[in-house]
């Protein structure tokens, strides 16, 4: 390997995360969100830790046909659902269960002709505005789909914008039970800060996403102390150079950092090409030889620097930890002024993967 930089999937973690799920809505069934490769994970890798799921959510038809490849023969969800003529072919082939958000993708399984009906989640926009029919057209929207021969069973559906946060869920639920009151059927709401925080909206299926990667829905690490998840990635890497600069001397790009005093720098094999924030400031929270340090100058596309003054031993091949189990994925992501959703499924390609 010509690079020592990895990330490390612990697919135990994965597990242990599923299982605290299920502890959070034990009368629930889970729908294990594995969208964009798993959140960065990978999705053959996760698979590994969280095949005791109910079933998977993702949105590209590629990826549910990689999950029946592997052998997964449980429910697949499409997240946004397809909506074109091809799209439902593949539904219908993989046998996967499609959302259902506007009437252009009722019309094409209006249409279609397939092999058995199509089991859907019929989505409702209770406050988001993203997807989904509004609440006063709910029904109707069920009404047509339940007579469409094309379409086997409707799970009820919604997603929260503000469940994480101190706004809640409220509104949105109170919404979705105007808008679906009296219609039969499954009910499927939380993502993970509702399976978190939210027990009453629980209902049928949850459909936790970030949870089972480790981080927090809130964007905080601290929101999800003493919860025992446990981070499923470990971005690890190694110093592949110290310098010793004096005092005025500066580092990287820009030369936005400067020493103050003579003090010795690492240089770690990870940068922006790897999927690492360039944003990521001075003061970005790293492990260097089990110690921990910060960034400091900016972040290139293969390299970045990290003040090693707390670290004395530390030397060219000394173990770094970008995050993972000793830097919360968290904590890196509030530097960065984004969460830890985005930094990990922003690893690249180039990034080799371990599975343990
Ligand atoms: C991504 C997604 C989820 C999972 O959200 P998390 O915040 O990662 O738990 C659930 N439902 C839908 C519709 C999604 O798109």
């Amino acid at each position: 390997m010509p690079r020592p930089l990895l990330a490390t999937i612990h697919t135990a973690a994965l597990a242990n995360n599923l299982a605290v799920a299920r502890r959070c809505a034990p009368k629930s069934k889970l729908l294990a969100v594995v969208k964009a490769n798993a959140y960065g994970h990978g999705l053959a890798s996760s698979f590994q830790g969280l095949c005791s799921t109910d079933g998977f959510g993702l949105l590209d038809l590629e990826e549910a046909v990689k999950l029946r490849e592997i052998g997964w023969v449980g429910p697949i969800l499409l997240l946004e659902g397809g909506s074109r003529q091809t799209d439902i072919d593949m539904i219908d082939r993989y046998s996967l269960t499609t959302t259902v958000h506007c009437d252009e993708q009722l019309r094409i399984l209006e249409m279609a002709r397939l092999s058995k009906p199509v089991n859907i989640h019929l989505k409702m926009n209770s406050g988001m505005n993203r997807l989904g029919y509004a609440a006063g057209k709910y029904r109707a929207a069920w009404e047509r789909a339940r007579s469409c021969p094309s379409i086997g069973q409707i799970t009820l559906m919604t997603h929260f914008s503000d469940a994480e946060s101190e706004i809640g869920i409220l509104n949105q639920l109170d919404v979705f039970e105007h808008g679906a009151n009296g219609i039969m059927g499954s009910r499927s709401l939380s993502n993970s800060a509702a399976t978190l925080w939210h027990p009453n909206a629980h209902f049928d299926w949850i459909r936790p996403g970030i949870m089972l990667y480790g981080a927090s829905p809130s964007g905080l690490s601290s929101g999800i102390k003493g919860l025992s998840l446990q981070p499923a990635m470990t971005l690890s890497s190694e110093l592949i150079a110290v310098q010793t600069i004096d005092p005025g001397g500066s580092v990287g790009y820009g030369s936005t950092f400067k020493a103050r005093e003579r003090m010795r720098i690492g240089v770690v094999a990870c940068g922006y090409a790897d999927g690492y924030a360039r944003c990521a400031p001075e003061g970005t929270p790293v492990q260097v030889d089990g110690v921990q340090t910060q960034i400091v100058g900016r972040v290139s596309m293969d390299m970045l620097t990290v003040d090693l003054s707390l670290c004395p031993h530390a030397n060219i091949g000394s173990p770094v930890e970008l995050w993972g189990v000793h830097v919360p994925i968290d904590d890196v992501a509030v530097a960065c002024g984004t969460i830890g959703y985005e930094l990990m499924c922003a690893i690249t390609q180039r990034v080799p993967m371990y599975i343990e």
